[in-house]
């Protein structure tokens, strides 16, 4: 059985196809298009292209398109009704449509992607794989905001949390990898990635999570402030006379490494030149590492002591002096790194603390677009016994 798996951001359209083997979901081929709204004019016709792609008798995979079962599509925004996959039909369209006030950048253009391949596949089930739905465990006082209570009743004010496939599959994979029942199982989620976010998990369950009513909220980001005081934008606002839109643009483009270093957002450089002993970078790095050590210290008190930490995405998966510098300052946690494996373990699945570290702490890339596949299988085989 065959799933295809779209992911639509801002400008690009991501698409890769799945063969389910006994439940398990194996990649076989995949592409991505960075210009849409360039070169390639919509979502639309990226859609198309990636369908030609797939057929093409030389470079293709498919012979027919009735080969796929099912497509799946990343959504970021699930508010709080979906705390699961969702076969797509009018009422979920509707809803993806709703939560577009919440996530204006992503939602409506996941709504364009389902539609434009809902047109060339019109006769299988597509599903919706929701970027919020693992979060929707947070207990309430985990996600609301000490503001007045109807903000939260009248316009959805709360923490909803994201990245949940990328945190989901990793809690997955780090507990089988240690051999752990994962409905005991307690761990802390680093996905380190352009945007970052860390989340505490006790049994399948989010207990916290970084990121909150939008991916602005918690760590350090490539470009992103992560948590702020909140008057600062009333401030900087009366301060320069820049508007709401400039402000916000400020703290999810201009700010986060970008905006401590004042040189790049993307640690490799930053760590190049904090090693040229370039100051600002090497704030940038110092305040980057302090505040994922001060959110996993407050997260071990969360989950009530944890058994493993796990590092995913970009950073997370490729630096071993950041996992390091991290890891040296959680020594009270009975966590011993082993130096050498950390240092070796580039972008694969590792355990890399000593073996009697009393908390474990592992290397696991995430793969975002295989959980979705795994999850519009699930969605689809539960449809099925339904029927
Ligand atoms: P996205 O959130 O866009 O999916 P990724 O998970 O691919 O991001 O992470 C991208 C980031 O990973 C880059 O901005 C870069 O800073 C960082 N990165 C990649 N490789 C390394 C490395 N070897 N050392 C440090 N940082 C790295």
């Amino acid at each position: 059985m065959k799933i295809l798996i779209i992911n639509c951001g801002s400008s690009s359209f991501k698409y890769s196809l799945f063969e389910m083997n006994n439940g398990h979901a194996e990649s076989i081929f995949s592409g991505v298009y960075h210009n849409v709204g360039d070169k390639i004019v919509n979502h639309a016709q990226a859609a198309e292209k990636a369908i030609q792609a797939l057929t093409d008798p030389d470079a293709g995979i498919l012979s027919s398109l009735d080969e796929i079962t099912a497509v799946g599509h990343r959504v970021v925004h699930g508010g709080e009704k979906f705390v699961a996959p969702a076969i797509i039909n009018a009422a979920v369209l509707d809803a993806i449509k709703e939560y577009a006030v919440l996530a204006p950048l992503h939602n409506p253009i996941n709504l364009e992607g389902i539609k434009a391949v809902q047109s060339l596949l019109p006769d299988i089930p597509h599903v919706a794989v929701f970027d919020t739905a693992f979060h929707q465990s947070l207990a309430p006082e985990v996600f609301l905001y000490a503001i007045p209570y109807t903000y939260y009743q009248d316009y959805g004010i709360r923490r909803y949390g994201f990245h949940g496939s990328s945190h989901k599959y990793v809690f997955g994979e780090a507990a089988s990898f240690l051999n752990k029942n994962s409905k005991t199982f307690k761990a802390i989620i680093c996905h380190l990635g352009s945007g970052a976010s860390i989340t505490a998990v006790s049994g399948g369950k989010v207990m916290e999570t970084s990121m909150g009513f939008t991916p602005l909220e918690g760590l350090i980001m490539g470009t992103r402030s992560g948590d702020l005081d909140p008057s600062i934008p009333f401030f900087i606002a009366r301060q320069t006379g820049q508007s709401l839109d400039e402000i916000e643009d400020i703290l999810n483009k201009k700010s986060g490494i970008l905006g401590i270093s004042g040189c790049s957002n993307d640690m490799r450089t930053v760590l190049e030149s904090a090693d040229n002993n370039d100051m600002r970078c090497q704030y940038a790095v110092k305040a980057y590492v302090h505040r994922v050590i001060k959110y996993i210290g407050a997260y071990v008190s969360v989950l009530n002591g944890v058994d493993a930490i796990v590092f995913t995405a970009g950073i997370g998966e490729n630096s071993p002096v950041i996992r390091k510098t991290i890891m040296d300052r959680l020594s009270w946690l009975g966590i011993e790194i082993d130096a050498a494996l950390n240092k070796k373990t580039l972008c694969q699945k590792a355990m890399i603390s000593q073996k009697d570290s009393t908390v474990k702490v592992l290397v696991i890339p995430t793969a975002e677009e295989l959980e979705i596949a795994n999850q519009t299988f699930q969605k689809i085989a539960i449809r099925k016994l339904k029927e």
